[in-house]
């Protein structure tokens, strides 16, 4: 295998162990640089050699080794799948500021789904920052113009909050949370007004599984589904694959 894709996988890999901190501890409202790594059971520390990612959790047959407590395979999958992210993101863009510029966002966009999925949540403490790095990142790294990045913020968040808002008169509830605007809005920062179409897209993702949930009674009319992870789903396809899928468009649209 090439050396640079094994490379940026060990990578995902590492910072995808540190992202499983940000999972568990940052709902917690917890420090994510200390105490060190321990056992949620038996709040034993966790030497480095037992810290390895995914490679840990194999020779220790995912038990904690001094309590046996059983360790969720979601450990190794956030690691796995910031590996494989990574290398995706790289295969696009090869070793440029761009491929840094999608990388820092997946980084962002992993916790802040899986904390999402686990507590329904989109947590400030993630968005915020994200915005602030977002916008830097948009400017220095990936050389989008100002303009541009002001313009996918607001129109992210806009879009969002304005489907919130019929939702709200449609389902007289709140059907858009504070959470996913400001994830709209991070989102927008990073991709500029193409955020919309990733909006779009990550509506599209999410239907089918609504009606899914709704014909088998897994989901009821009224309850909530975290939304975070199929506008971050939509935001990696789109930075991967958007080219690809406005080219396959226009052809469709000429085709007619
Ligand atoms: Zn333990």
């Amino acid at each position: 295998m090439n050396v640079q894709v094994s490379m940026i996988f060990l990578f995902g890999l590492i910072f995808g162990s540190f992202l499983n901190v940000c999972i568990y501890r940052l709902p917690k409202k917890q420090s994510i640089v200390w105490p060190g790594s321990h056992c949620p059971s038996c709040k034993n520390s966790i030497p480095f050699w037992q810290n390895i990612p995914v490679l840990s959790y194999i020779f220790l047959a995912g038990k904690c080794a001094n309590c046996k407590f059983r360790i969720s395979p979601i450990y190794p999958l956030v690691e796995i799948l910031t590996g494989i992210l990574l290398v995706v993101v790289w295969q696009h863009y090869g070793l440029t500021l761009s491929f840094l510029h999608y990388s820092i966002l997946v980084l962002f966009l992993l916790p802040i789904s899986f904390i999402d999925l686990d507590t329904r949540l989109i947590l400030n403490v993630l968005t915020f920052p994200g915005i602030i790095v977002g916008l830097l990142s948009s400017v220095f790294l990936n050389q989008i113009p100002i303009l541009n990045v002001v313009s996918g913020l607001f129109l992210g968040g806009g879009f969002l909050w304005c489907v919130g808002l019929l939702g709200n008169s449609v389902f007289k509830q709140e059907s858009m949370g504070g959470g996913d605007i400001k994830l709209g809005a991070m989102i927008g920062v990073f991709l500029g007004p193409k955020v919309l179409i990733a909006l779009f897209l990550a509506f599209f993702l999410a239907l089918p599984v609504i009606a899914i949930g709704l014909s088998t009674k897994r989901l009821k009319i009224g309850s909530t589904v975290p939304f975070g992870p199929f506008i971050s789903l939509a935001a990696v396809i789109i930075v991967c694959y958007g080219q690809a899928l406005l080219h396959q468009y226009l052809n469709f649209v000429g085709s007619l």
